[in-house]
């Protein structure tokens, strides 16, 4: 303990150079034949006996309450960044000057003068913006508060559900229109002192961290599926899907 060097059995290290989000390191630990004590275990969900007997204590479901709350973080965090990304670019685009298309003919005009700049950038300001609107921080309080007054886990599901989509529907776009935006900027939106360049080195990996875009959005289509099917066989649902117990109506569709 006095030196810090890893003990015998035990390695640690820098899983090495990433292809951005430098911000951050990620390191790994490595056990070989190394038995640690169970009084040093993180045992608050999960517990092992002194014969080595693996038992799961309290309501396991709690781990996805963690995974929610980051998920819900990264919506807010796809916004932040795409609305920092859009200060630098208005602001660039109004002291740019391109091309003497003016009638006068004399000065050159503001590249934010350009409709088809406009029609670019408004509908990411009104994306980054509904990002900060989801309010699925609120459904996760009170998910919570029922869980720890009431035990009751009901929400869970559909907040699940919820968070998955947005997660990967909120960081697919917002990377997309991040590379738009520095696209915006001409040749000095790639310049590193334009700091667009950085913005989407870090947020390039959050397609994948804590859920790949892929699998997040089968997550909601599984919850999805699993609604229709319980509507199909009789059952009443709630919550946002609520509108599906209307479906045996939709006469058209033979859905059995
Ligand atoms: C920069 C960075 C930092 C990270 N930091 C951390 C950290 O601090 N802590 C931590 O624990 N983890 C961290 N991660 C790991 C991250 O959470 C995982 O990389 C991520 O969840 C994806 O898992 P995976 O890498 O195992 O990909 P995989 O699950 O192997 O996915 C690879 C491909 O297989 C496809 N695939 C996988 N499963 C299915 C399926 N069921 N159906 C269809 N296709 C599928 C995916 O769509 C994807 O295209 C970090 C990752 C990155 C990139």
């Amino acid at each position: 303990m006095n030196t810090h060097i890893p003990l015998k059995g035990i390695e640690v290290g820098d899983i090495g150079p990433k292809g951005g989000y430098q911000a951050k390191d990620n390191g790994y630990l490595y056990f070989n034949n190394f038995s640690i004590p169970r009084c040093s275990l993180l045992n608050r969900y999960t517990k092992v006996d002194s014969d080595g007997n693996f038992s799961i204590s309290g309501n396991p479901r709690f781990a996805y309450a963690t995974m929610m709350v980051t998920r819900i973080g990264i919506i807010y965090f796809a916004s932040y960044n795409l609305v920092k990304a859009l200060v630098i670019a208005t602001r660039y685009s109004i002291q740019r000057k391109q091309f003497n298309t003016l009638e006068e003919g004399k000065s050159e005009k503001r590249i934010i003068d350009y409709q088809a700049q406009q029609a670019a950038f408004i509908p990411i300001l009104a994306f980054a913006f509904s990002g900060f609107f989801t309010n699925v921080s609120g459904l996760y309080d009170e998910m919570m508060h029922k869980i720890n007054t009431k035990n009751d886990f009901k929400l869970m599901k559909e907040l699940h559900s919820l968070c998955s989509c947005l997660k990967a529907f909120y960081t697919e776009e917002a990377f997309a229109y991040l590379k738009t935006i520095r696209e915006l900027c001409g040749g000095h939106g790639f310049l590193a002192n334009s700091n667009l360049p950085y913005i989407i080195d870090v947020f390039a990996p959050f397609v994948t961290l804590e859920g790949d875009n892929y699998v997040m959005y089968q997550q909601t289509a599984k919850h999805i599926i699993k609604s229709v099917t319980d509507v199909l066989r009789g059952k009443k649902i709630k919550g946002n899907l609520e509108y599906i117990n209307d479906i045996m109506s939709y006469n058209k569709y033979d859905l059995k």
